[in-house]
């Protein structure tokens, strides 16, 4: 199988990489080729087979690894698997330049025909319950921003807050899929097991936590549309994020 996944990789990276955004990762699987600047990334097994290795894309020599929330989803039927990915550095960016995280979902996507990352587009009413609760101090609250946060101060939280009830108030589009910008996506519901939104197949929610793979760092409208040039971000983060 290395071989032939090496021989993929290869005609891959002489037509040109591909964006990690393009890909559905399976991070417990990859392969660190020969080429160290080259990892694979295969998007599902069936059998301990992969069925498809074309995924790949390079990892550029400035770029490490960092950690990154996954979620695993096994099809008892057929075992096959799909993960779902997540990036803490994917922002809207607005046009004072500045930034804010996007929260993320895992989805069904019909035009990608997989499970994708999609956006959550929280009510305004739940964020501004938030800073509610943020800024008179509640116990749980804080604790869960401490957990999240590495220490930062509550200014920070508020601040994020504000700015997003400001684009909540802004935003017109419904949530998309961040992977191909498409509006047919169904949130997965979620659970140890669920039905398949799409087939019906049962489908087992098997692990989540964080891995170490390269970084997806990318830019967005506040209405969700990919912005063509590299997002310019540098702050990749100088400490771990958490880990299991
Ligand atoms: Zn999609």
């Amino acid at each position: 199988m290395a071989g032939e996944i090496e021989a993929r990789m290869t005609e891959r990276a002489a037509a040109g990489s591909v964006t990690p955004s393009e890909q559905h990762f399976l991070p417990l699987c990859y392969s660190r080729l020969s080429r160290p600047e080259c990892f694979v990334m295969i998007t599902s097994v069936t059998n301990n087979v992969c069925s498809l290795v074309a995924r790949d894309f390079i990892v550029r020599p400035e770029e490490s690894s960092v950690g990154r929330g996954y979620t695993q989803y096994r099809f008892p039927e057929t075992g096959r698997e799909e993960w779902v990915l997540f990036s803490t550095f994917i922002h809207y960016r607005f046009a004072d330049d500045s930034k804010l995280r996007i929260l993320q979902n895992a989805a069904w996507c019909t035009n990608c025909n997989r499970f994708v990352l999609a956006e959550e587009i929280p009510s305004i009413e739940s964020l501004g319950n938030e800073l509610y609760k943020t800024k008179v101090g509640d116990e749980e609250t804080l604790r869960i921003w401490q957990f999240v946060s590495n220490g930062q101060p509550v200014s920070t939280r508020i601040s994020e807050l504000e700015k997003r009830i400001n684009w909540r108030f802004v935003r017109v589009n419904p949530p998309r899929c961040l992977e191909c910008g498409g509006f047919r996506i169904i949130d997965l519901p979620g659970g140890s097991e669920f039905r398949h939104p799409n087939t019906g197949e049962l489908v087992m929610e098997v692990s989540s936590g964080w891995t170490d793979v390269g970084p997806w760092c990318a830019d967005f409208t506040p209405e969700g549309d990919r912005f063509d040039e590299p997002s310019g971000e540098r702050d990749l983060p100088r400490i771990p994020v958490f880990k299991s």
